[in-house]
């Protein structure tokens, strides 16, 4: 077993649409999170705790914000990437832990299409993936965009050391 974490965030902007674990959430202020993709913090943070649990680097080396064909995409379909790149490598996501920060929308009744999203993603049970929401009290950077944690174990039969995280880069 390995353990991975990862962490991100994203800055609102109006007139974007809000995705968190591929789930559209709508918002009053129709305010979303900018980036280069769909801006799924979530899935970000969970992809790079994948990665970080193989030693694989980040998705910033794996799909650069640079590349145009990554304009817009669905995170979700990266993080399919990430699964089967995981996989090539004889390694599994064991189970996740995301954890999303956010003064505004309220989420609770989301959380469970936003583990089933992420579940059908990656092949594996929803007793598997929890997705947790919380706020800053009005204390912290949550009210001018959303971040996210998430742990993950990951099952390897691998004992290799990866050394370079080039070695993965496309
Ligand atoms: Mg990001």
């Amino acid at each position: 077993m390995r353990i991975g974490h990862g962490y991100d965030v994203h800055r609102f902007e109006q007139g974007r649409k809000l995705i968190l674990c591929g789930e559209e959430i709508p918002t009053a202020e129709n305010i979303g999170l900018l980036g280069h993709s769909d801006a799924d913090v979530a899935v970000h943070a969970l992809m790079d705790a994948m990665l970080g649990a193989m030693a694989m680097g980040d998705i910033g080396q794996h799909f650069p914000d640079s590349d145009e064909k990554y304009k817009g995409i669905s995170s979700i379909l990266l993080l399919k990437e990430v699964a089967a790149l995981l996989s090539k490598h004889g390694a599994k996501l064991s189970n996740a832990d995301i954890t999303i920060i956010a003064e505004k929308p309220k989420l609770a009744k989301y959380i469970l299409k936003m583990r089933t999203n992420i579940a059908e993603a990656l092949g594996t049970d929803i007793s598997c993936i929890s997705v947790k929401a919380t706020t800053e009290e009005g204390l912290g950077i949550a009210g001018k965009g959303i971040a996210a944690h998430a742990v993950c174990l990951v099952a390897s039969q691998s004992k290799a050391t990866v050394r370079n995280a080039e070695v993965f880069r496309r």
